[in-house]
């Protein structure tokens, strides 16, 4: 393909100027190293020219290819105005996320138990491609209530505290979920599945807090130097996988009717006020307190493999999405933010933070790899992007090149060479998550700051990692 002009505006801020059918530029906040060399960047143009979208198509350092969009890609559309909605902007594993857990341990009190912790968690937390998981559904009814009230329900039946609730997103639950957009495959696929990992990228980690930037922040985020943490990474697994393939479908048929015409038949979209728009916004909605409860029940397992194990207790520091479309007001406008591969990143004061986080904002949780860093950040007030930063280091290689450049059984050797304890499930697995596929997730951090979208708080590192 031909090269996409990149205007540098600052060392983190690169601008495409509007051409051809894109409706607003392009804004690239990474640094010159970070920029990606797959087709990402022509899928920042590509987003650019959906109905309705306004101030830029952006993309956060980590970006990468995606499925229509790219990968730390954020769009918003103007409702009133016609605004669309695509599937492609959030993604098949609807309302991924990651949670964040305090233990009231340290690295050096663990340690002896460190290998005993991680077998338990082996045992206990249900991974890999195949059925099993924490929680078994009695029906199609009770999986609605958890379609309907996410982790919000998951407590009401014993699992978890309320004061979970006030550290997740939401509350722990979005509104406006529409089970009756939820198809029979979908949900098929969702009765066996709430609370497990899932596979390859999404993980369980114990950390220590190696670093603090900000003391009060840090203590306010319930953590300190030296303490273990519990770092969970999972989805919506195959039941948002289908409402994405099930609803780009009724998109791409609906999308001659309405007039519209994208440059990537993975754009499908519809306008956010129309019933294809509302239909997929329904059946997303369910998807996301889906991946909302799956994270509360791994949470609880992992309670109680602390308390069999480490004699404590794991306080929620956050719980939050990286892969979801949420109706917001900026600037008295109502708009749809798609975050793809992107972290809603809120300010100190914004209404939707719970009173005890309002001074100092939202913990917003950045993995790095396996073999190196993961952030704790806070999002900042004049951040770009309607309140968003990077969600990860972001990949630089394909599963299939990162498997073909180390052994399985290598990078393990290598990882508990470092001091890191490693659970897998196939060597395969393990070899595609291979540090050397990601990029440099300080480099990340360090762009993403300074593009002002955030600011760093603490610095997390891995002692022992159960990979999906
Ligand atoms: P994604 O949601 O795009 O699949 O992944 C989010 C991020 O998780 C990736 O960009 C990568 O930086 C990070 N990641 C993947 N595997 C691991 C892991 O085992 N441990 C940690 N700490 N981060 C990981
Ligand atoms: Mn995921
Ligand atoms: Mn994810």
């Amino acid at each position: 393909g031909h090269t996409i002009q990149l205007i540098e505006e600052t060392p983190y801020r690169f601008r495409i100027e509007r051409h051809g059918s894109m409706r607003v530029p392009g804004v690239v906040l990474a640094s010159r190293v970070l920029l990606p060399e797959d087709q990402a960047l022509q899928q920042v143009v590509n987003v650019a020219t959906l109905p309705g979208i306004v101030r830029a198509s952006y993309a956060m350092p980590d970006l990468h290819w995606g499925y229509g969009f790219p990968i730390g890609g954020v769009a918003a559309t103007d409702i009133a105005a016609g605004g669309v909605v695509s599937p492609g902007g959030v993604g098949f594993d609807i309302s991924c996320g990651v949670r964040l857990l305090a233990a009231d341990i340290d690295r050096d009190r663990l340690a002896p138990r460190l290998n005993r912790l991680l077998d338990r968690l082996d045992h206990a937390i249900p991974r890999g491609a195949g059925p099993g998981a924490v929680w078994h559904l009695t029906g199609r009814s009770q999986l609605e209530k958890v379609l309907c009230d996410g982790a919000r329900y998951a407590v009401e039946q014993g699992h978890g505290v309320a004061r979970d609730l006030e550290r997740c997103e939401d509350f722990g639950g979005v509104a406006d979920a529409d089970v009756s957009q939820v198809g029979s495959r979908a949900v098929e696929r969702g009765l066996n599945q709430v609370g497990s990992l899932g596979s390859g990228n999404h993980f369980l980690e114990i950390q220590a807090v190696e670093e603090v930037y900000d003391e009060v922040v840090t203590a306010a985020f319930g953590l300190s130097r030296g303490q273990v943490c519990v770092m969970i990474h999972c989805g919506s697994r195959g039941l948002g996988h289908q409402i994405c393939t099930d609803h780009v479908r009724v998109m791409e048929k609906a999308m001659p009717y309405y007039g519209i015409t994208v440059p990537d038949r993975q754009l499908a979209c519809a306008p956010v006020d129309s019933p294809e728009g509302r239909a997929y916004l329904g059946a997303m909605a369910a998807a996301a307190n889906y991946g909302r409860a799956n994270r509360q029940l791994l949470g609880e397992a992992t309670r109680r493999a602390f308390a069999d194990i480490a004699d404590g207790g794991l306080d929620l520091v956050y719980d939050v999405s990286h892969n979801l479309a949420k109706i917001e007001t900026h600037d008295g406008t109502r708009l749809c933010v798609h975050r793809k591969g992107a972290t809603r990143a809120l300010p100190p004061y914004h209404p939707g933070l719970p009173a005890d986080l309002a001074p100092v904002g939202q913990p917003v949780l950045i993995p790095g790899t396996m073999g190196t860093a993961s952030y704790v950040l806070t999002g900042v007030s004049g951040g770009e992007a309607f309140h968003s930063t990077c969600h990860g280091a972001g990949r630089t290689q394909s599963r299939h090149r990162a498997a073909r450049s180390v052994s399985g059984r290598r990078l393990r050797d290598r990882l508990e060479a470092q001091g890191i304890v490693v659970r897998g499930v196939t060597w395969r697995g393990l070899a595609e998550e291979t540090p050397a596929a990601y990029k440099d997730i300080d480099a990340v951090i360090t762009a993403s700051e300074g593009a002002g979208l955030c600011r760093r708080i603490a610095r997390l590192v891995p002692l022992g990692v159960v990979k999906g």
